[in-house]
C-alpha cells in the first residue's frame, strides 16, 4: 500500500506568511471594492427599486465569490499548493466577505428584501441569507478543489500544464481499472479498445512545460449523464509511459 502511495504526486509547496497575508489582503480588498461599487450603485439606482432589490440579493454571493477567487488566485501566484492553507484562506475570505456584506446591508437599513412585489423578511430573510452563504461556501470549496488538482513541479516550481483526454478506452469498474493503472499493466488496458458506449476511461496528464521533470496521470471513469468517478489522481509517470498512454 505504502509503496504504491509513494508513486503519487504529493508535493504541497512551501507556505509563506507573505503569501497568506497577500492572499487575505487580496480577499479583503476585493470585498471592500465590491462594497464601494455596491453602495454607489444603490445610491445611483435608488429610484429603480426593482433593480436595487435584486442587487441586495446578489451582493452577498458576488462579494463572497470574488473575494474567495482573489484569495485563491493570490495563493496560486505565490505557488502555494497546500490544501489546508488554501481551504482555510478561501473559507476565511468567503466568511469575511459574507459578514461584511451583511453588515453593509444592515447599515443601509435593509431589514427586508423583496422580489417581484413579494417581501422577504424575518426568519425567511435569515433562511435566504443562510442558504446563499452555504451555496457560496460550497462553490468556493469546489473552486479550491479544482485549483489544487494541478500539480506544482517540485524541481522548477512551475505549475504543470494540463493535457486533458490524451486517451479514451472502454470502461472498467473503477477498482479494477485502478489496479491495472497502478501496476502499469498497459497491454491489458490497450486490449479494452476504443469506447463502445457512453461509459469510458478517460486519461488526463499534467506535465511541467518548463523543466519537463514532473508528469502526473489522472484517470476518470466517465459514465452516463456526465457522471465521473475518479480512478487515480496524479500518479507520477515518466515520458515513456506518457507515450504508451497516448497510443492506447
Ligand atoms: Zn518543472
Amino acid at each position: 500500500m505504502n509503496r504504491v502511495k509513494r508513486g503519487y504526486y504529493q508535493f504541497a509547496g512551501p507556505i509563506s506568511s507573505a503569501a497568506l497575508a497577500a492572499a487575505l489582503a487580496a480577499g479583503a480588498g476585493t470585498a471592500a471594492f465590491i462594497a464601494f461599487v455596491y453602495a454607489n450603485a444603490q445610491a445611483q439606482l435608488a429610484p429603480l427599486e426593482s433593480i436595487t432589490r435584486w442587487l441586495e440579493l446578489a451582493v452577498t454571493p458576488v462579494m463572497a465569490l470574488l473575494a474567495a477567487a482573489a484569495t485563491g488566485a493570490t495563493l496560486h501566484a505565490f505557488k502555494v499548493r497546500s490544501r489546508v492553507a488554501m481551504t482555510l484562506a478561501v473559507l476565511g475570505a468567503t466568511a469575511g466577505a459574507i459578514a461584511i456584506s451583511w453588515q453593509m446591508l444592515e447599515a443601509l437599513h435593509t431589514e427586508q428584501v423583496g422580489v417581484a412585489g413579494v417581501v422577504i423578511d424575518g426568519a425567511w430573510l435569515m433562511l435566504l441569507q443562510a442558504s446563499s452563504a452555504l451555496i457560496v461556501v460550497a462553490a468556493a470549496l469546489a473552486v479550491t478543489n479544482v485549483a489544487l488538482d494541478t500539480p506544482l513541479c517540485p524541481y522548477c516550481k512551475s505549475w504543470c500544464a494540463r493535457h486533458d483526454r490524451v486517451a479514451r478506452i472502454e470502461a472498467l469498474p473503477a477498482r479494477h481499472a485502478r489496479a491495472l493503472v497502478e501496476a502499469g499493466d498497459w497491454p491489458s488496458l490497450r486490449r479494452l479498445g476504443r469506447p463502445r458506449g457512453s461509459r469510458y476511461l478517460r486519461f488526463d496528464i499534467a506535465e511541467c512545460s518548463v523543466c519537463g521533470q514532473t508528469r502526473a496521470l489522472s484517470v476518470t471513469l466517465a459514465g452516463r449523464l456526465g457522471r465521473r468517478t475518479p480512478v487515480v489522481r496524479n500518479l507520477l509517470i515518466n515520458g515513456d509511459t506518457r507515450r504508451t498512454i497516448e497510443s492506447l
